[in-house]
């Protein structure tokens, strides 16, 4: 289903070692030097290296220290609700558009009014760019800041302009399935020097070096080894971000003719990184389910993913907060279905992997007793 798509070995362990030597083990030349390369990349001002983008997210949502509950969608990674509820603040889920699976900005800008909300929290959802402009304007409209879970999206562009530099902050996962690989660790990327500053010091416990913590902060430093293996990650990226596309123009051709399945939608203006290369399955019109499907794949050792099902409002972890209806949300949840995707796929497993899709329903009805049981 994924594979990390990693660095020699030798490199890693040839750029970690004076670091070694000099028995600089976290938080130090390599992580700066991480943090300048990547800055330079997204083309923003700063970038903070930590821990995990958990971490990154808990500790840019204090910096801005919303006054009210945070709206984000329920169509994302649990940890982006996580974040906002570890800094004691409430969430208010919002619904998607289904053929993006992004942020609905109409629906999130209502909630935002009638809650008197604090701040928005989007997702750029399996490595697309939500339209990060308008969750700008109804941020802006309401006086509050908008931060971006960019997890899957180190590398995407939004009409020519890198992911990386919208709303207050955007922030990075570098965890193995991710596009920029550090084994563990995440990247805020901000132009706001102030916001930088207190996720430098968030990192660190909130200690200046003094020793007197000026607030309650974390331990969510990167470590030397991880940011040496982001390094030589960096490296790779183009290389890496062209398979992936290669492997998705494959699938998007080959899957255009199935009726009742449909790629996630890309803004033609936009670049994604194809984290995740997902479809959406139309029961009636495909003639098998989405969970038929992921059963007949697997039958045929096809290994695949339903991201992001359950979404965060029916997990468990937030089944005290208030109700919400979120239909659009409950129907992408049910009909996704994310297919094999990594830097190493062949075009040719890709279009295999397409043509079961286009086969098995015809498969099933001529021998439906027998596979279904199989
Ligand atoms: C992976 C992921 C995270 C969490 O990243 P970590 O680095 O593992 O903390 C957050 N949000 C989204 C959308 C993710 O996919």
């Amino acid at each position: 289903m994924a594979r990390p798509f990693l660095p020699p070995m030798e490199l890693v362990t040839r750029r970690a070692s004076a670091s070694y030597e000099r028995g600089q083990l976290t938080n130090g030349v390599l992580v700066r030097q991480l943090e300048e390369e990547a800055a330079a990349y997204l083309r923003v001002g700063h970038v903070v290296a930590v821990a995990s983008c958990t971490s990154g997210l808990m500790l840019a949502i204090r910096a801005l220290r919303p006054r009210g509950p945070v709206v984000l969608p329920s169509f994302t990674f649990s940890a982006s609700a996580h974040a906002v509820a570890w800094n004691g603040l409430a969430v208010a889920f919002c619904d998607v558009d289904l053929a993006t699976c992004q942020i609905d900005a109409i629906d999130a800008g209502r909630r935002v009014s009638d809650l008197a909300a604090g701040a928005v929290l989007a997702t750029h959802v399996f490595g697309a760019p939500c339209k990060a402009e308008r969750v700008e304007r109804l941020a802006r409209a309401a006086g509050i800041p908008v931060i971006f879970d960019a997890a899957h999206a180190f590398g995407a562009t939004r009409v020519r302009r890198r992911v990386g530099g919208f709303g207050s902050a955007e922030v990075f996962s570098m965890s193995p399935t991710k596009l920029l690989v550090a084994g563990e660790g995440g990247l805020v990327a901000t132009d706001d020097a102030g916001l930088a500053e207190e996720v430098r010091l968030g990192r660190d416990y909130g200690n200046p070096g003094d020793y007197n913590t000026r607030f309650v902060g974390l331990n969510a430093r990167l470590s030397e080894f991880h940011a040496a293996t982001a390094l030589e990650s960096l490296r790779m990226l183009d290389e890496h971000l062209e398979r992936r596309r290669a492997a998705a123009g494959r699938y998007a051709e080959e899957i255009r003719g199935i009726d009742g399945v449909e790629a996630q939608v890309v803004d033609p203006a936009d670049t994604s990184t194809y984290k995740d290369f997902t479809v959406r399955i139309d029961p009636v019109l495909y003639g098998l389910t989405r969970d038929e499907l992921v059963a007949a794949l697997a039958a045929e050792g096809v290994e695949t993913r339903c991201y992001f099902d359950p979404p965060v409002h029916r997990q468990q972890a937030y089944a005290g907060a208030p109700r919400c209806v979120l239909p659009l949300t409950d129907r992408l949840a049910a009909e996704v279905i994310s297919l094999p995707m990594f830097g190493a796929l062949e075009t040719k497993v890709a279009a295999r992997v397409a043509a079961l899709v286009a086969e098995l329903p015809a498969a099933m009805r001529a021998w439906g007793p027998a596979v279904t049981t199989a």
